[in-house]
């Protein structure tokens, strides 16, 4: 049976934005990409009861970058769930330091940002394992590689399933319409992650924000990237 994907919607800034996590069925388990942020805990929790999933058949937490909107339920999940967190090492320091700017450049913008954008103290933790680009995710239950797309974060992973199936974290966005995401912290990186995806062979996306889009519908991407 093919994988079954369930889109978890997350409200936050008191309805402005969202944040969207994904769980995927396989058989009778689930790998559970990206949390939420901690004050979404409870409204994960529901969904995931919802869709069957309970300690014993989650068998990982894949992360799909540091940000606090894509972790703040990680270490709880892991704990309740019994289960494993995978992510890239090159994102390691903003989930165990709360510190949004660690291995990045940063802004002026996202400096005066960074006080209130890190994972608080009890929200910290360390992955079980990092996983690097190629990294095959069929030992938990999931027929996918980890594709490294950094960009937004020098530790953003995409995750591609056999069926082309992509999860990008926040690499892509379709909150408006299918676009590179305008919050990159390496414009020229987040250029050679595009071309890398454009090699393979990607059906659906997934983006961290904003509702899932065919590969095809990318064309504004491709502008973008000339302009540069
Ligand atoms: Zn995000």
């Amino acid at each position: 049976m093919p994988p079954e994907i369930r889109t978890i919607k997350l409200k936050m800034f008191a309805g402005l934005a969202s944040v969207n996590c994904y769980l995927i069925k396989i058989n009778a388990n689930f790998v559970l990409i990206d949390t939420g942020t901690s004050g979404n805990r409870g409204e994960i929790e529901n969904q995931l009861e919802k869709a069957g999933c309970k300690p014993g058949n989650l068998n990982l937490i894949l992360i799909t970058h540091g940000d606090l909107d894509h972790t703040g339920n990680a270490a709880y999940l892991r704990d309740k769930y019994g289960t494993k967190i995978a992510m890239h090492q090159g994102d390691s320091g903003m989930v165990q330091k709360g510190d949004m700017l660690w291995n990045r450049k940063g802004n002026p913008i996202s400096k005066i940002m960074k006080p209130f954008m890190g994972l608080s103290k009890s929200n910290r933790f360390t992955p079980d394992f990092y996983v690097e680009d190629g990294y095959d995710l069929t030992n938990y239950g999931l027929n996918a590689q980890v594709i490294h797309i950094p960009g937004h974060s020098l530790g953003s992973l995409g995750i591609l399933t056999d069926q082309g199936d992509l999860f990008c974290g926040d690499l892509l966005i379709n909150t408006d319409k299918p676009v590179l995401n305008s919050i990159m912290d390496d414009k020229k990186a987040a250029n050679l992650s595009i071309e890398k995806l454009e090699k393979l062979n990607i059906v659906n996306v997934y983006p961290g924000h904003g509702e899932p889009f065919p590969w095809d519908f990318l064309t504004e991407v491709k502008e973008q990237r000339v302009e540069e």
